[in-house]
């Protein structure tokens, strides 16, 4: 599938490391965007044109691509809602469906270590309905030391009889751990509203509303092969093109929605079984490699997924570390000088920012295992 990424094959003495920030695109959705662009582009909702009419139909049909994608078993009981990325899909979630939701002396369970975006809208409607005079408790979702996952004895005894919300993170940015968020549902019990954040795990592997038992799932177009400005808010049990108050709100990104129904079509023929399976193995030769240079290299969270055989789930696609004597940023241009492109520095991480001063790499299908021995070999030159 390597070929099918112009922008990759186009320049090969260089290696994009950096899926997790945002994705490279495959031809098949430059096409998609080009052909729009080049035979009906027109705004949505308005007009009675060709052009204009099928741009408002490509629009409610990429909101039926966006359910299959996801295998809503009720597609005519759920709303999407198209973004431009995870922090305004959650965002949209916090401000239009949270606050109806709460009542004074209720609380909420949200996670402190994840990406800020999965924290801050949840703090911000404590704080509009405070001055309303409504308190609602925030409680911290807690993870296991080691694994970095959920931890669901420590959920236990947060959850209350007045939990009214749970936010969750599919696969942790910083970490590469998947959360295991199935054993949230199973704390939580069937009534509680769980939020899903899935901008690194849509487009990576298997996601799948009715596998999760969520009621919202929000990610990122970009990061899941459409273009930039992209993303989407699935919501259960929300009839009606939008769930937002007064439908269509502005101007919609058709280009950008044309990009990741064509994103999710290529991701799908692909299989994101293929995909996950095939990141996953390179991540492990990464891993292993870096676990023996552990006196140079210190590997972020989700320790147990390092030792092989442990039976401790492996690290999604990405993994993160800290040199012990080479500043991130500095570790990042050493490494862009050998033609790798990392991210470096902060993560963007809520609470414990651990993540501060470290080096992230993220792959996607494009990357092979020559590409991360080549890593492995330049890291290994600057032990
Ligand atoms: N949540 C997670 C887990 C992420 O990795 C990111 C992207 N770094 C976001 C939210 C925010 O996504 P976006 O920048 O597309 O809004």
């Amino acid at each position: 599938m390597r070929d099918q990424f112009p922008i990759v094959t186009g320049h090969p003495g260089l290696v994009y490391l950096d899926s997790a920030a945002t994705a490279q695109k495959p031809l098949a959705v430059l096409d998609a965007v080009r052909h729009y662009l080049t035979t009906s582009n027109a705004n949505a909702g308005r007009g009675s044109y060709p052009w204009a009419n099928s741009t408002t139909a490509l629009v409610e049909t990429a909101r039926e691509r966006v359910k299959r994608f996801l295998g809503d078993p009720e597609p005519d009981r759920s709303a999407v809602h198209f973004t431009s990325g995870t922090t305004e899909g959650l965002r949209t979630v916090a401000r239009d469906w949270l606050p109806g939701l709460l009542a004074d002396g209720d609380e909420i369970v949200v996670p402190f270590h994840d990406h800020m975006a999965n924290l801050s809208p949840w703090l911000e409607v404590q704080e509009v309905l405070a001055r309303q005079g409504v308190r609602v408790g925030v409680r911290e979702l807690p993870c296991q030391e080691a694994s970095g996952d959920y931890d669901p004895a420590a959920l236990a005894r947060v959850i209350g009889p007045r939990t009214r919300f749970v936010a969750v993170t599919h696969v942790h940015h910083v970490y590469g751990a998947d959360m295991n968020v199935h054993r949230v549902r199973e704390v939580v019990g069937p009534d509680v509203p769980i939020c899903l954040d899935a901008a690194q795990s849509v487009g990576h592997l298997p996601v799948s509303v009715a596998g999760l038992d969520v009621d919202f799932v929000v990610f990122s177009g970009h990061k899941a092969l459409a273009l930039p400005g992209t993303g989407a808010v699935w919501a259960r049990g929300r009839r009606g093109p939008d769930f937002r108050p007064g439908g269509w709100r502005g101007t919609p990104n058709t280009a950008g929605i044309v990009s990741l129904v064509a994103a999710l079509d290529w991701l799908e023929a692909a299989g994101t079984d293929r995909i996950e399976r095939w990141t996953v193995a390179l991540m492990s030769l990464l891993t292993d490699g870096l676990g023996r240079m552990a006196d140079t290299y210190a590997v972020l969270g989700c320790r147990d997924s390092l030792a092989a055989g442990s039976g401790v789930q492996r690290r999604r696609s990405l993994v993160t570390f800290r040199h012990r004597g080479i500043d991130a940023h500095d570790l990042g241009f050493v490494l862009y000088d050998h033609g790798f492109m990392v991210r470096s520095d902060g993560h963007c991480q809520a609470g414990k920012r651990e993540g501060d001063g470290s080096v992230r790499v993220s792959l996607h299908v494009h990357n092979t295992p020559e590409e991360v021995g080549a890593l492995l070999t330049t890291l290994t030159s600057l032990q």
